[in-house]
C-alpha cells in the first residue's frame, strides 16, 4: 500500500513541492546518521528485525506524499471553516476533505504503523512513527489530530487493556473504524486533576455507570468514524454516599467510555448516553473539534475500567506527557512550514474557501 502511494505520487511529479513544509532528507539523516536506528533498533530488537532503512525510507516517502496530496490542500479551509455544532441534532458538520484524508491515512496503514503485525500493524519503532507523522502534522494540524489522539489512546489500551478490550476497542481503532480521545480536564480541574468530580458507580456486571462533565476534549465529537472511544478519568463512588470519593489523584481511575456501546467482537450497538454540550473555539488548530462533554445525563452511560482501580495516574500521566510532547512537536513542525515557505506557496490555491 505504501509503495503504491509513493509511486502514484512520483508519477504526479510532486517531489519538488514537498520541501515546502518537510525535508525528507533531514528526517532520514536524523534517523540514519544521528540516531543510527539500524544499529540501535533494528539490529538489537527482535520486534524490529524485519525493518531496514529501505523500508523506513519508503514509508517516509509515502507519508510525505499523503501529506501533500490529501492533508495540505484543505488546511486553510479547515481554518476558515471550522467544525460547526448543530444544536438540534447535537451533531457536527465538518469539511468533507477531512474524512477523505483520514480514509487515505488508514488505507495506507499509518494508523497501525506502530502496532503488532498480528493486529495488522507494521511494527515500526515509535521513533520512526514520529518521523512519519512529521509531514502530516506540518501539512494539516487540524485533520491529523483525530488519528494522533487515536494512536495515543490505542497505545494505552495496548499497554494495560485486557485481550477482550483489545478485540473490542483497539483493533477497530487501528483500522480507523473508531477514534479515541483523552478526557482529563473539567471546568474546575485542569492541572489540578485531583479535583475532578466525574464519578463512576459500580454496577453488578462489573462495569460502571459514569456521571459527570468534561471540558476541552479534543476530538470529543464528530461524524468521521463509526464510534468514539473516550478514555475518561473518574473517581469510583459509593452508590449509597455518592458525595464520597477518594481524595486527590490517588482516587482517580481510568475508564473506557464509548460513544456507542460495543459487543465483544467490536460491533457497534446503540448510543451510550454520551452527549456533546458544545464546541470550544480556539485561536488556532481550528480544524479539530474541542468539546464540552456530558456523561450519563440520563443515567445510561456505561464504562469499563481500564487497568486497576485507583492505579491510573502513572498511565495517564505518561500518555498526557507524551501527547503534550507531540503537541509541542506539532507546533514546531507547523512553524517550520510557515517560516520556510514563501507566503504565496503556503496554501495551495485549490483550498481557497469559496
Ligand atoms: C487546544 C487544547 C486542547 C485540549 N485538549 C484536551 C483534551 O483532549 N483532553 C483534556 O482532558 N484536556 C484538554 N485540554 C485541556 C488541557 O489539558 C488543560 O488546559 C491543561 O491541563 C491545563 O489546565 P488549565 O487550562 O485549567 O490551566 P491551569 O491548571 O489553571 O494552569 C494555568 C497555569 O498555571 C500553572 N499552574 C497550575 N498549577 C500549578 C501549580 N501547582 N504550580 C505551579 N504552576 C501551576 C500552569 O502551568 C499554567 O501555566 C486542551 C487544552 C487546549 C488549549
Amino acid at each position: 500500500m505504501l509503495a503504491a502511494a509513493r509511486r502514484q505520487h512520483q508519477r504526479a511529479g510532486h517531489w519538488r513541492a514537498l520541501s515546502a513544509f518537510c525535508s525528507e532528507r533531514d528526517l532520514l539523516f536524523n534517523l540514519h546518521d544521528v540516531l543510527k536506528i539500524e544499529q540501535t533498533l533494528f539490529a538489537t530488537t527482535p520486534r524490529f528485525a524485519g525493518h531496514s532503512m529501505a523500508t523506513v525510507s519508503e514509508a517516509l516517502s509515502a507519508a510525505v506524499a499523503l501529506a501533500e496530496d490529501k492533508f495540505a490542500p484543505h488546511s486553510r479551509l479547515n481554518d476558515a471553516h471550522e467544525p460547526h455544532f448543530n444544536p438540534e441534532s447535537k451533531t457536527i458538520t465538518m469539511n468533507p476533505q477531512v474524512k477523505t484524508a483520514l480514509t487515505a491515512f488508514y488505507e495506507a496503514g499509518f494508523g497501525a504503523a506502530h502496532a503488532d503485525e498480528e493486529l495488522g500493524g507494521m511494527q515500526l519503532p515509535q521513533t520512526v512513527c514520529h518521523a512519519l507523522m512529521f509531514p502530516l502534522y506540518a501539512a494539516n494540524v487540524g485533520s491529523i489530530t483525530f488519528p494522533f489522539l487515536t494512536v495515543a489512546a490505542g497505545n494505552m489500551l495496548r499497554a494495560i487493556g485486557t485481550p477482550e478490550q483489545h478485540r473490542k476497542y483497539l483493533v477497530p481503532m487501528l483500522q480507523g473504524r473508531f477514534t479515541g480521545t483523552m478526557n482529563l480536564s473539567e471546568t474546575q480541574a485542569g492541572s489540578s486533576l485531583g479535583d475532578i468530580t466525574c464519578k463512576a458507580f459500580p454496577r453488578p456486571d462489573g462495569r460502571f455507570d459514569i456521571v459527570g462533565n468534561k471540558m476541552w476534549i479534543s476530538g470529543g465529537e464528530h461524524e468521521l468514524a463509526e464510534n468514539i472511544v473516550h478514555m475518561v478519568l473518574a473517581k469510583v463512588a459509593d452508590p449509597k454516599h455518592p458525595e464520597r470519593t477518594p481524595p486527590g489523584v490517588k482516587g482517580i481511575s481510568l475508564f473506557i467510555v464509548p460513544k456507542r456501546r460495543v459487543d465483544a467482537d467490536g460491533n457497534v450497538q446503540g448510543l451510550n448516553d454520551v452527549a456533546l454540550g458544545g464546541l470550544n473555539h480556539k485561536m488556532g488548530w481550528r480544524g479539530a473539534t474541542n468539546c464540552v462533554m456530558h456523561y450519563g445525563e440520563n443515567g445510561g452511560c456505561v464504562g469499563e475500567l481500564l487497568g486497576e482501580e485507583g492505579s491510573s495516574p502513572p498511565r495517564w500521566a505518561t500518555r498526557a506527557t507524551r501527547r503534550r510532547c507531540n503537541t509541542r512537536a506539532t507546533a514546531g513542525r507547523a512553524g517550520r512550514w510557515t517560516a520556510r515557505t514563501p507566503r504565496r506557496r503556503r496554501w495551495p490555491s485549490s483550498s481557497t474557501p469559496t
